[in-house]
């Protein structure tokens, strides 16, 4: 057990090392891209019309539906929800529009009332009645055994969503998670939410919650800035690159 507390404190001293440099550098790179996106004369050829594009973040779960449950009783929908929140704040300090499917753990409907289905409606809707939309889904991952790890992004229907999904996910990798050798894969067809909406769309597994250093990381408040400031950096790039 000493043995294994001594390694785990030694991985995470590296492992926050690391994230600080990957932070420096992915802050560093969308600064110079949101200078790039507020004043170069290049237009947001990524999105229809000439209104701005719109992040809608979307924290998965929330209110009665924890998600997957980690063996400490760590619920999915706050840890979707605080990445959420971190990617939002600092995607409005760099004056990116966002807008939130859910801003809190508060439950929309009750017991009776819920339906999973309804809710995943209404988050479809929400983006879809979002102008210029472009959707980033937030959840964590679980699997039976422990070890499968790190980070995994799907991506939705169309060239849009397949090169916003390879961009994000070879960023997490280059910037947090080296030994990931996952790759961006289309999401299924029976997932709702990236099948109902017309909008680049984009759902990303944080990480495994069955996974002890993946939810150590994923817990710690400086990883999951991290983690925000690598999918802003990743928008950011997405929406200023020319569309295919
Ligand atoms: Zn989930």
């Amino acid at each position: 057990m000493m043995t294994q507390n001594r390694k785990t404190r030694r991985l995470d001293s590296f492992q926050k090392q690391h994230m600080l440099a990957s932070l420096a550098a992915i802050l560093l790179l969308a600064g110079s891209l949101w200078f790039s996106y507020r004043f170069a004369p290049v237009k947001r050829s990524a999105f229809s019309g000439e209104s701005e594009a719109c992040l809608v973040i979307d924290p998965g779960h929330g209110g009665i539906d924890g998600g997957a449950i980690a063996y400490n009783g760590q619920r999915e929908s706050e840890l979707n929800l605080s990445i959420s929140l971190k990617l939002r704040d600092l995607a409005t300090f760099y004056g990116i529009d966002t807008r939130m499917t859910r801003q809190d753990e508060e439950p929309r409907n009750d017991y009776v009332t819920y339906s999973e289905r309804e809710e995943l409606a209404y988050r479809a809707d929400f983006a879809e009645n979002t102008e210029n939309a472009v959707l980033i889904s937030i959840h964590q991952n679980f699997f039976p055994t422990s070890q499968p790890s790190g980070a995994q992004v799907l991506y939705g229907p169309g060239a849009e969503s397949r090169r916003l999904g390879e961009l994000t996910h070879a960023n997490l990798v280059q910037a947090l998670q080296p030994d990931n050798r996952r790759v961006a894969v289309p999401a299924p067809r029976d997932l709702y939410l990236t099948s109902h909406v017309s909008c680049p769309v984009i759902l990303v597994e944080c990480g495994f919650l069955s996974n002890l250093t993946d939810l150590q990381l994923l817990s710690d408040d400086q990883y999951q800035k991290s983690f925000a400031a690598v999918l802003l950096g990743s928008y950011l790039q997405y929406a200023q690159a020319p569309s295919i």
